[in-house]
């Protein structure tokens, strides 16, 4: 009885794995994908900007994207510092700075000791350009991007291009295996690129560069968009604590931008204008590198950097970051028309997130009784250098402060125990200062009385060649800078909560409250596009958009 029973469980489940592996074998349809993905990364976009001007956004631009997008609506960063070169590294990798080695935007490397640019690369020329703007590539990148991951998927039949105002902003996003990385030269107005790509530029970025568009917007004085007196959401527009653009004297409404001469250039990259300018190039370059035309799926990474430079002068609390989000929303309704034109509604994917989000202006905070404030690190360098010179007559010991971390030149110590010494020494005169909340040896981090989320932040913002010996963190609300204008670069929720909204091919909208992270956006997309995750992916697929 038995034994027939067991015979007829063999049967039956031998059967029945006959059954699934005829529907494995089966040959399904081909996999579906897109004809080309769009990422948008807003250069500093807090999450809160979605809902800040919810009711004066278009009915096209970020509430199209809200609307009929899904979004994350708690997404994280989970690493500190949140900085550009950072950011983007991490959500085109999946990493973190301990995976993919992106510190900061600048470092102290202690292998070749000297401070380090995130894309800087003395082997390359610029293309376009023959000063050091120009000698750019992603060399110092240890990982693979979503990007690259897309090109090794099909023996590089996709075509992968990266165009942003910032170097970094472009660079880091295409990956190491990109047709191309453009960005924007401040002395000429123009696009440039690095022979890392190619030895020279294509007609087209000629003949768009040729049009001198950005000379030609700066022409126009920046005026607000709706009357002035519309703008309830934010403060005055003459506070002392906002930074007049480069070459004018106020920050004030209308910036007489077309006063300007010698400094034009520069200072366009504070202008909304320079927005529109991004995507007129994108959409220049979709046209006529006959992006999402192929066989393959493309990817064109975009990122917005005037946001950025605007949102440092003005502050989030400022009329200028409100009319810049107002005109963004316009530009974004613009390109999405655009890609409808182009490729039909369901037939690209776009995502759109930021790298990191911003501070109050803390003069802003402190007017209205919220504490905060500001300090400068080279003070903090020069008080520690002569803290060890008193104690160990030795003389510039400190090599930088930055990322607000200490990094100590250790060859200059007699022995070990003289560099643990003056560790300690420099841990416990840290703690002295009023701002700052807790100190720790950045290689004995696991032993820090920190939260366990925090904790997890310096753990992967951590490598042992890049990052600085010790690590000091702040109270909320203050950071390294001047009395005007604000920044990022903390674990803090102002700086590390960020938008995430994936829209078009196979989105179904949606949103969630769920807690995720900018380390999930790649892996997402792999599972999206059925490729590998990038090389020093950490992240986890946000199954709600993957079917
Ligand atoms: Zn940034
Ligand atoms: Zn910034």
């Amino acid at each position: 009885m038995r034994i027939k029973y067991l015979l007829y469980i063999i049967i039956l489940s031998s059967f029945s794995q006959q059954i699934q592996a005829q529907k494995i074998t089966t040959p399904t349809s081909e996999i579906s994908r897109p004809k080309i993905v769009v990422g948008i990364v807003i250069d500093q976009m807090r999450w809160d900007y979605l809902y800040r001007y919810y009711n004066r956004y278009s009915s096209g631009g970020f509430k199209r994207l809200i609307n009929q997008g899904y979004s994350f609506e708690n997404t994280f960063i989970p690493f500190v510092p949140t900085y550009t070169a950072v950011g983007h590294t991490t959500i085109y990798t999946g990493g973190v700075p301990a995976t993919h080695g992106m510190v900061g935007n600048n470092w102290f490397d202690k292998s070749i000791k000297k401070n380090v640019y995130c894309t800087e690369d003395s082997t390359v020329q610029g293309v376009g350009n023959n000063d050091l703007a120009g000698k750019m590539s992603p060399k110092n990148l240890w990982a693979t991007t979503i990007t690259d991951e897309l090109r090794l998927s099909n023996n590089f039949e996709s075509k992968v291009i990266g165009v942003a105002l910032k170097d970094r902003g472009a660079i880091l996003p295409a990956g190491h295996s990109a047709n191309a990385a453009y960005w924007y030269d401040e002395k000429t107005g123009k696009w440039i690129t690095s022979n890392y790509y190619m030895e020279q530029l294509p007609q087209w970025v000629n003949t768009f560069n040729a049009k001198d568009e950005a000379g030609t917007m700066m022409k126009n004085d920046w005026n607000t968009l709706f009357p002035i007196n519309t703008y309830t959401q934010s403060t005055a527009d003459n506070k002392n604590y906002e930074q007049a653009l480069s070459g004018l004297t106020t920050p004030t409404f209308p910036h007489k931008l077309s006063t300007l001469n010698s400094v034009k250039y520069s200072t366009f990259k504070y202008t909304p204008y320079a927005a529109t300018f991004t995507f007129n190039f994108a959409k220049t370059a979709i046209d006529n590198e006959k992006l999402g035309a192929g066989k393959a799926t493309d990817f064109l990474a975009i990122s917005i950097s005037s946001t950025d430079y605007m949102g440092h002068s003005f502050g989030p609390n400022s009329i200028e970051a409100e009319d810049s989000y107002l005109r963004l929303d316009k530009d974004i309704a613009s390109f999405l028309n655009a890609l409808d034109t182009k490729f039909g509604k369901n037939n690209y994917l776009v995502f759109l997130s930021a790298d990191h989000g911003a501070a109050h202006i803390p003069g802003f905070l402190k007017e209205n009784k919220i504490p905060a404030g500001v300090f400068d690190d080279l003070t903090i360098k020069q008080q520690l250098n002569k803290l060890i010179e008193d104690s160990f007559n030795i003389k510039n010991s400190i090599l930088a402060v930055q990322n607000y971390q200490v990094y100590l030149n250790k060859k200059l110590f007699p022995n070990t125990n003289d560099v643990e010494a003056a560790q300690h020494l420099i841990v416990q005169s840290l703690k002295l200062y009023p701002f700052i909340t807790s100190v720790f040896e950045t290689s004995k981090i696991s032993n820090a009385t920190l939260t366990s989320s925090l904790k997890e932040m310096f753990i992967n913002g951590y490598t042992e060649t890049r990052s600085g010996d010790i690590q000091f963190i702040l109270k909320p609300g203050y950071f390294d800078g001047g009395l005007k204008g604000t920044t990022h670069g903390l674990w803090n929720p102002y700086d590390a909560h960020i938008p995430l909204i994936f829209y078009g091919w196979n989105i179904k909208p949606g949103k969630t409250n769920r807690e995720t992270y900018m380390t999930d956006i790649a892996p997402t997309l792999a599972a999206m596009l059925h490729i590998q995750m990038p090389s020093g992916s950490v992240g986890k697929v946000l199954t709600e958009v993957v079917r």
